[in-house]
């Protein structure tokens, strides 16, 4: 395991106890760290880059112990906060010289060469010159990156990744994020996004109310919907009464009708079919089923 995570505790001085007895192993490569907001999962993840301490209990980076080696540890840590804000007076290549500086790079030579490569694996060379806030979205996303790898840590974490991304600037974040992830990096995604989750994470938590409500594979979490997934052929005024009853998790056109996907044990009352279920199905499961947490109204 890269993270061991024992009972870990935090109540914020107004009383709001975000986390709690929370036990998590985060093995290396893409783990997925998924939940609704008010989750805990911003919370258990600044204690993990040590900008916050815990209440109680104990975590574990790679041998390291976090309450007695956080130096250590932010050694070995490269973050990208959700909110991650650039400098307005630096340009690309500048922010990223003066990341790679504040990590410990003392040689301005090997460090304009490690700052080149990264600039390159990013896709952001081209773009060098350019003022960090004028670039696009998803061209900070990656620089955000770029300036969480500089130092080569064997943990990084994503807070929220896709927040802000086009469609395609998010499938070359995750594209990006699988590759480090390939090199032996351990890679925790924190988001309430499904689709951030599913195609690149072979692990997975799903917290709720600052506990771990499901703990496997994505498709282990998939697995356990099965059965549960109908779709369902309905007219225009049928569809409301499907919606007051099930919840729904896609409505398409179909005919003089609507086809519907509900994610429930049973259909009662209307011509439903089965069908396969995807981790957006789990999700939704998981929330009314397990959680409770579906509303409907
Ligand atoms: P998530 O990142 O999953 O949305 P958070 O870790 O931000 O969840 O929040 C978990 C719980 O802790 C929520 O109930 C939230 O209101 C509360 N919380 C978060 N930050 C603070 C804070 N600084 N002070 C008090 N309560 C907080």
């Amino acid at each position: 395991m890269s993270i061991s995570i024992k009972a870990l505790n935090k109540v914020y001085p107004n009383g709001n106890h975000a986390l709690k007895n929370l036990n998590l192993e985060i093995p290396t490569g893409m783990f997925g760290l998924l939940g609704p907001n008010g989750a805990g999962k911003s919370t258990l993840m600044r204690i993990l880059v040590a900008l916050m301490e815990p209440s109680s209990g104990e975590v574990n980076v790679f041998g390291y112990d976090l309450r007695k080696q956080r130096k250590e540890i932010r050694a070995i840590l490269g973050y990208l906060p959700q909110d991650f804000r650039f400098f307005a007076k630096y340009k690309t290549y500048e922010f990223l010289d003066y990341a790679a500086r504040l990590s410990g790079m003392n040689n301005s030579k090997l460090r304009k060469q490690a700052v080149d490569n990264m600039l390159e694996s990013v896709g952001l060379f081209d773009v060098r010159e350019r003022y960090a806030n004028k670039l696009s979205g998803g061209m900070k996303r990656r620089l955000g990156i770029a300036q969480a790898l500089i130092h080569n840590p064997k943990v990084i974490i994503v807070d929220e990744p896709t927040t802000g991304l086009d469609p395609e600037e998010r499938i070359r974040f995750r594209n990006l994020l699988s590759e480090v992830s390939e090199n032996g990096v351990t890679i925790i995604l924190s988001t309430h996004i499904v689709g951030d989750i599913s195609s690149s994470c072979k692990h997975m938590a799903l917290m709720n109310k600052g506990e771990v409500a499901f703990y496997g594979s994505p498709e282990e979490m998939i697995k356990r919907t099965e059965g549960k997934v109908w779709r369902i052929k309905v007219s225009a005024d049928e569809l409301h009464e499907v919606d007051k009853k099930y919840p729904v998790i896609s409505t398409i056109p179909s005919g003089t009708g609507w086809e519907v996907q509900v994610v429930t044990e049973e259909v009662v009352g209307f011509d439903a079919e089965p069908y396969p279920p995807n981790l957006e199905h789990a999700y939704v499961y998981y929330m009314e089923n397990e959680l409770n947490l579906w509303t409907n109204d």
